[in-house]
């Protein structure tokens, strides 16, 4: 097992409450490149849709046991895993439809913004990283996924409501800080679907950038049909075209991320200024 990080694994949310930005490849497919870069890595599917499950070719019709289990039934963490997934270092917790009801049920439970931090805490130390994830939405199981990570990963799509609303998931995190976990980082902003001959493409990455300046990432996830067709034949985009840009994009980013968690950068930066009401909304753009 490669544990170079002194021991200590790193729990990253792939967070954004709006729809369709990426979150899903991203997770699927920078926790496959980890894996390939030999750090054992746990894959965890938050959201009820299921998307990471299918997209690593997990059956949801054939599991019996899934994160549900673990949030809501007493279950261990440990038994609703699924060992190695393509690879020999990726395992995966799966997501079925029961964790539709997940954000109802969890309302009654004592520490329900802590569900998912117990589930993690007999296992977290068996992997270098766990990535998680998430719905597009801010309620309660993003709220356990913030709650029990040591770190957030934002994808923006490079479009034109880009940067809207994320002045909720920033101020979601601050409240996670504030109450439930204070030393939650954010370990980068990832821009997907890029398209370098857009304008606005380019706008969104300038923008995105004076506001994040060194949280962003320095490599771009491009636009590529490799990457869309991928899920529907159940495999991370390194074992279903490994040649395409969208992997070689994918393992750049897992590179970067392994280098600012063992620079610790993140501990470096200054915090983020306040933001005023109506801050990251796009400018116009040129036709
Ligand atoms: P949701 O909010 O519904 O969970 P999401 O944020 O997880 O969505 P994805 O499912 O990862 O987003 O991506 C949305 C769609 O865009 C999918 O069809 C996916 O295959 C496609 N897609 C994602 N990234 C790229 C890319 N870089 N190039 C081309 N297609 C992409
Ligand atoms: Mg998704």
């Amino acid at each position: 097992m490669n544990q170079r990080f002194v021991g200590k694994s790193r729990v990253i949310a792939i967070a954004n409450q709006k729809g369709g930005v990426g979150k899903t490849t991203t997770a699927v497919n920078l926790a496959a490149s980890l894996a390939t870069a030999e750090h054992r890595t746990l894959l965890i599917d938050a959201d009820p849709q299921g998307n990471s499950t299918s997209g690593v070719g997990i059956q949801r019709e054939t599991l019996d046991l899934s994160l549900y289990d673990a949030l809501l039934e007493g279950r261990a963490l440990a038994d609703t895993r699924v060992a190695a997934v393509h690879l020999p270092l990726l395992d995966v917790v799966p997501a079925t439809q029961d964790l539709v009801g997940a954000e109802v049920e969890l309302v009654g439970r004592p520490g329900r913004e802590q569900a998912l931090r117990r589930a993690l805490q007999d296992v977290r130390d068996d992997y270098a990283f766990v990535i998680v994830d998430c719905p597009p939405s801010l309620g309660l199981l993003t709220l356990n996924v913030l709650t029990a990570a040591d770190a957030v990963v934002i994808p923006i799509q490079c479009e034109y409501y880009a940067l809207e609303g994320l002045s909720q998931l920033l101020n979601t995190i601050k409240l996670v800080q504030r109450n439930f976990n204070p030393s939650l980082a954010i370990d980068g902003v990832l821009l997907t679907m890029y398209d370098a001959r857009l304008n606005l493409c380019k706008q969104v990455a300038v923008e995105a950038k004076e506001y994040f300046g060194p949280r962003m990432f320095a490599v771009t996830i491009p636009r590529n049909v490799r990457l869309a067709e991928a899920p529907s034949f159940g495999k991370p985009i390194i074992l279903y075209d490994v040649q395409s840009v969208g992997a070689r994009s994918y393992l750049a980013v897992a590179q970067e991320l392994i280098r600012r968690v063992e620079r610790a950068q993140e501990l470096s930066h200054p915090p983020l200024p306040a933001l005023p009401p109506n801050a990251l909304s796009m400018p116009e753009v040129p036709a």
